[in-house]
């Protein structure tokens, strides 16, 4: 496979369901735009059967297959990590194994690249997932939009195009937990955004519980700005000298109406107060929490990921984009299919 224009890069997980729906309609629409091109699967340490899957399609199509697979589940932004240090496309495209992209519009990001533009962001015109999750994104959305200088209109939808100048800069990024369209993003000279279709998952269920959700929305929202931090130093700040002031003036109160009377009873609702600002602390203490475990992950000389075999016509296994990490000496030579970075 010499170098291609296109790559596509696909993260699976648990995908077994809609893995053969989904070759159906990606070759085809790959074929018919007549672009030299590769698709690289990473294999998130599923559990079911898509693993096999994808190593027979390899067999299908060596020509334009590749195949990265990890030796556990690292999640999407890790997976799509590691297909961009694979990647020798001049234009990325990633897009998301349950054919919620889909395929066939393709051929409208790599329009956009081919003008000119090295980020194509993309919004779903009628977005196809549950009302909460439609909710819960927009009012995110709207939160980042104040807090970072990123400008994504729609932040869930991870079908985007990326030039390659914008790829290698990402790859230069060792950041542990982070989300790549915001990344990428940042390094992006001429953005664009364009409309895309959107569907219902194909097969199988959404791979986000409540939960990762809430860690995603965290990795992004603490990847990219200081303000939560600072946005809570400050409210504590106000609140403590509220508190006082509220003190203050209601002890002066009970003073001037009661006097002495109720000696030592002149606190006024202070369960509700110590309630509000027990709260508050524990949020604030979390919301530090957050920066500091990631502090911690990161100065951990730890692999971000381990790729356990990578299928590819004349396999180069032991092309390890990791060999300059510090984290790759941790690993024995005699694994050398297994690289990390
Ligand atoms: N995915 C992954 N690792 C994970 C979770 C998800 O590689 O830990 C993949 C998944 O197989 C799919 C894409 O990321 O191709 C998006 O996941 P999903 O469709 O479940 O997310 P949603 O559309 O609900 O946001
Ligand atoms: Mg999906």
């Amino acid at each position: 496979m010499s170098q291609p224009e296109l790559s596509v890069v696909i993260p699976v997980y648990n995908e077994e369901a809609g893995l053969q729906r989904l070759f159906d309609r990606l070759y085809p629409a790959l074929d018919a735009l007549s672009i030299s091109y590769e698709i690289i699967f990473v294999n998130d340490g599923s559990r079911d059967r898509s693993a096999a899957i994808l190593a027979d399609q390899f067999r299908l199509r060596p020509d334009v297959t590749r195949v990265v697979l990890f030796a556990a589940n690292f999640g999407q932004h890790m997976a799509i990590m590691a297909a961009f240090e694979h990647s020798r496309g001049d234009k990325v495209i990633t897009l998301d194994a349950d054919l919620q992209n889909p395929p066939e519009e393709i051929g409208r990001l790599v329009d956009k690249l081919r003008e000119g533009y090295d980020y194509v962001g993309t919004i779903r015109r009628q977005r196809q997932d549950s009302l909460f999750r439609r909710y819960a994104s927009r009012m995110i959305n709207r939160i980042r939009e104040k807090t970072t200088r990123i400008r994504i209109t729609d932040q869930g939808c991870m079908f985007r195009g990326y030039a390659r100048n914008v790829v290698e800069m990402v790859n230069a990024c060792k950041e542990v937990s982070t989300f790549v369209p915001a990344l990428a993003y940042t390094f992006a000279k001429r953005p664009v955004e364009i409309e895309i279709g959107h569907e219902e998952r194909a097969a199988g269920e959404s791979k986000y519980s409540f939960y990762s959700l809430i860690r995603l929305n965290f990795d992004l929202m603490t990847a990219f700005s200081l303000v939560p931090l600072q946005l809570v130093s400050l409210t504590g700040m106000l609140l403590s000298v509220l508190s006082v002031a509220t003190y203050i003036i209601v002890i002066l109160q009970r003073l001037v109406t009661r006097g002495l009377s109720d000696g030592i009873y002149v606190v006024w609702d202070r369960d509700i107060l110590q309630f509000f600002l027990t709260g508050v602390m524990l949020f604030s203490l979390g919301l530090i929490g957050e920066y500091v475990g990631r502090i911690y992950q990161q100065v951990r000389p730890r692999p971000r990921y381990i790729v356990e075999a990578l299928l590819e016509s004349g396999n180069r296994a032991d092309r390890s984009p990791a060999a300059t990490l510090p984290a790759a000496a941790a690993f024995p030579a005699s694994q050398s299919t297994r690289h990390a970075s």
